[in-house]
């Protein structure tokens, strides 16, 4: 078979999921394929291939099926265990850098880290001390792995805990950072198939209104930062924005509201 019938083939996938899936089986650029158009694709790659493609088929999301997804210009090893990250997440990461605003020494949380992207990004572009927290022990391999990827392992550290469980009283940081599930039930239940077929539920589904696990970081908060400290959660509504700016308001934090591209409320920036 030529690259040509699969880029032109009626697979019922997108153009754009076909010519992945060629370069990922074929170890090619985009720009290769598109200048080997008549080359044949061995036997081997043909195999790895069809795997693929049926993988993609089924809805499985390339970045899955490819283990990697690009994020803030660094790759990213992901792995069901962990959400894929998003596009979005990278106004949390703009943020959380402009209210840094070069300081050093200072200790980063990333709250849920997930594959981590979010506590490496950190560490990377300040320099600063990262530690990365998840429920899951899975998740907290998965950042562990990217952390030193991305060259910043000695600067971070890694716990498996449920929020603040796993932390004695008097640690506290400077910059708390969070990207925990806010899906409603609502939403869950229209979630692209994609999403909710194969990305975790645990990273996900907030309960009826989403802020289930917000609700128990707010709780948890006070005296985790320190005065004059930052932080940053992403959320997915403008509802959900004003609920956690109310409670957050109360222990002493000053708000913003933060849009993403789609002009949704994404960000909560709060300031000690
Ligand atoms: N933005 C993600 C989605 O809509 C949700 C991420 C999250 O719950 N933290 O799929």
């Amino acid at each position: 078979m030529k690259i040509r019938q699969v880029i032109t083939g009626q697979t019922g996938l997108s153009r754009t999921d076909r010519v992945a899936a060629l370069c990922y089986a074929c170890n090619l650029t985009t720009e290769q394929v598109y200048s080997n158009l008549d080359a044949q694709i061995d036997d081997g790659d043909l195999a790895v291939l069809e795997a693929c493609l049926k993988d993609r088929m089924s809805g499985k999301p390339l970045a899955y099926i490819t283990g990697k997804r690009e994020f803030f210009s660094e790759t990213f090893m992901v792995n069901e265990s962990v959400l894929i990250p998003r596009p979005e997440t990278e106004i949390l990461i703009e943020e959380a850098l402009r209210q840094l605003n070069g300081r050093k020494g200072c200790a980063i949380l990333d709250m849920g880290c997930g594959s981590g992207a979010i506590g490496a990004i950190m560490a990377k572009e300040t320099g600063n001390r990262v530690t990365c927290v998840d429920i899951s022990y899975e998740a907290v391999g998965v950042a562990r792995k990217n952390a030193e990827a991305v060259g910043v392992g000695s600067l971070m550290e890694f716990v498996c805990s449920d929020l603040f469980e796993a932390f004695k009283p008097d640690i506290r940081f400077d910059m708390i950072l969070a990207n925990l599930p806010y899906v409603t039930h609502e939403e869950w239940k229209s979630l692209m198939t994609d999403v909710r077929d194969f990305e975790p539920r645990l990273a996900l589904y907030g309960g009826e209104d989403g802020l289930d696990v917000y609700r128990r970081l707010t709780a948890s908060m006070p005296g985790r930062l320190v005065p004059g400290g930052d932080i940053l959660l992403e959320i997915g509504s403008g509802r959900q924005a004003e609920e956690l700016k109310a409670v957050l308001e109360k222990t002493g934090l000053s708000i913003r509201v933060i849009n993403d591209y789609a002009m949704r409320e994404r960000v909560l920036a709060g300031h000690g």
